[in-house]
């Protein structure tokens, strides 16, 4: 049975109380499918409130969901200035607070999700699946377990919680823990709450995302006042182009501007920048401090830090959806429909199609991920992506198909990506060429045409490309990069 013959849900649960989740619930609600919101922390926006410090790049116009706003605008609420820029805490406090307490009982705090499984019916159990309701198995947090069942569920529970390690093969380093004393999280508040910790101490960041970026221009910031504060930056690539992304002609303005102050403080000496780095293993002192060992190139390479921030990047936690039949790409663990569109090996400067249920759906009906979740290993989701995710979802579980498949997103109709002419020189951009803009698919790209493409126009910086979203990044993604494979130095076959 297909959602589509299938009769509308009267009950979802949505797993997650971050904006996506809290969105996913009001689309819910307009179509009159009762939500129940199943939050691990302690209110709504948890995962962000461990970020609060950041400033968001993308203003209050692209952070607040329609549905939400409809709700909202009941309440008394004041909307935000649409041209803000919020930090993670004002996001909680001028609009996840408000409109979790808007929801009211229909989100449930401190409770955890376990497992998820179509009632009745184990993963293998064929026979008689379609049409089942879901059980989700739920822990408070004074270990109590329950069980809730529902028609529908989404499942909205972010990425945070599961960090990539640091170890160059994706699987930690010799001597990488997650309560090594060195470890100070991806995000830490440099100038705030963990001052301490930095203040005229050498700090390592590793990582080439908007995070790395955001803990080293606090960490500079830090320096200038504490004496003998040191900063390094490692990244794995051949250049930093990518982070420096789009400049002053970046979709978001806030965006390329930390780029742009990123790349004068690695030209001035203020941050160290190792490139082509990789970890191979840590050996922690006994005063706390560590000694990275790896390798730049074919030079092995020995770093001696204080504290290592490790920005790089996250990964979903699918252990709890393992009873479901789900279709996720092999690579980047996203629904495989969307994963095309979203691959950081050809899209660290694509645009994302809007898209919705169609390309979120599961072999199991019903069912989703969505938010950042849905982007499985991919870094560049955006939450106005996912508030047109769930507005689809919803609008499908309640039978408006025609509703379900109509693209509604607001985003401007270009991004900007950076292309290095370095990256360029490689045989696999070389390539990708002929399939399209930022090494897209033909259809994808058949769509990013519609502007200045990446084409012919390639060799100029920055680039335009004409599809919606708010892209930066190098031009055809990690594909743009040269690759080396690495040799094996000895053991069998060696
Ligand atoms: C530093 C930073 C800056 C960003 N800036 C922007 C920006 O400017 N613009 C933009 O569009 N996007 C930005 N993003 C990306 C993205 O919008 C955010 O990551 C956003 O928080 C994603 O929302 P979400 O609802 O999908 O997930 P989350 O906000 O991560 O919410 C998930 C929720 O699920 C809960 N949860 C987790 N596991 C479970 C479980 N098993 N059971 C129950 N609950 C669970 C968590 O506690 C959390 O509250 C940024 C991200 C980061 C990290």
């Amino acid at each position: 049975m297909s959602l589509a013959t299938r009769r509308p849900a009267k009950t979802c649960a949505v797993i997650g109380a971050g904006p996506v989740g809290l969105a996913a619930a009001a689309h819910l609600l307009e179509r009159g499918i009762t939500p129940i919101v199943l939050e691990a922390g302690p209110s709504a926006g948890a995962a962000i409130g461990q970020w609060g410090h950041v400033r968001l790049f993308s203003p209050w116009r692209f952070d607040i969901d329609s549905a939400a706003r409809r709700l909202l605008e009941g309440t008394g609420w004041t909307e935000p200035d649409a041209a803000g820029l919020p930090t993670g805490a004002e996001l909680i406090g001028r609009y996840l607070g408000p409109l979790a307490t808007a929801l009211g009982d229909h989100v449930r705090y401190g409770t955890r999700v376990t497992g998820v499984a179509r009632l009745g019916a184990d993963k293998t159990h064929s026979l008689g699946r379609e049409g089942r309701a879901y059980l989700l198995r739920t822990v408070d947090e004074a270990g109590e377990g329950s069980d809730v069942i529902t028609d529908a569920v989404i499942d909205a529970s972010g990425v945070w919680g599961r960090a990539n390690p640091l170890g160059a093969n994706g699987l930690p380093a010799a001597g990488e823990t997650a309560d090594a004393p060195w470890q100070v999280g991806p995000l830490p508040d440099v100038l705030g709450r963990d001052r301490e910790r930095f203040a005229g101490k050498r700090t390592l960041v590793v990582g080439a995302g908007h995070s790395a970026a955001n803990t080293l221009l606090l960490l500079a910031e830090l320096a200038e006042a504490e004496p003998g504060t040191e900063v390094t930056w490692a990244i794995r690539g051949r250049s930093a182009a990518k982070v420096y992304g789009g400049g002053s002609a970046d979709a978001l303005p806030a965006r390329g501007t930390i780029g742009t102050r990123l790349k004068a403080l690695v030209e001035s000496g203020a941050v160290e920048l190792v490139t082509d780095f990789t970890i191979d293993a840590f050996t922690t002192a006994a005063d706390g401090s560590v000694a990275v060992t790896g390798q730049t190139g074919s030079l092995a390479v020995r770093l001696e830090t204080d504290n290592v921030a490790a920005a790089t990047g996250f990964r979903p936690d699918l252990e709890l959806l393992r009873e479901l039949r789900l279709d996720l790409d092999a690579t980047v663990e996203a629904p495989v429909k969307l994963a095309p569109l979203i691959d950081p090996n050809f899209h660290s400067c694509g645009t994302v199609p809007a898209h919705g249920e169609a390309d979120l759906a599961h072999p199991d009906e019903g069912f989703y991920i969505a938010g950042v979740k849905s982007y499985g290993r991919a870094p560049t989701f955006l939450l106005a992506t996912g508030y047109e995710q769930v507005r689809s979802i919803a609008a499908a579980l309640a039978g408006d198909r025609e509703a379900a498949d109509r693209v509604e997103l607001d985003l401007p109709e270009t991004g900007v990506c950076s292309s290095s002419r370095a990256l360029e020189a490689t045989s696999i951009a070389d390539a990708s060429e002929g399939s399209g803009c930022c090494g897209a698919s033909a259809e994808t790209a058949a769509e990013a045409g519609r502007g200045t493409g990446c084409g012919a126009d390639a060799a100029k910086e920055p680039v335009t490309v004409g599809a919606r979203g708010l892209a930066t990044g190098v031009l055809h993604g990690r594909a743009g990069e040269r690759v080396e494979l690495p040799q094996a130095k000895s053991g069998c076959c060696g």
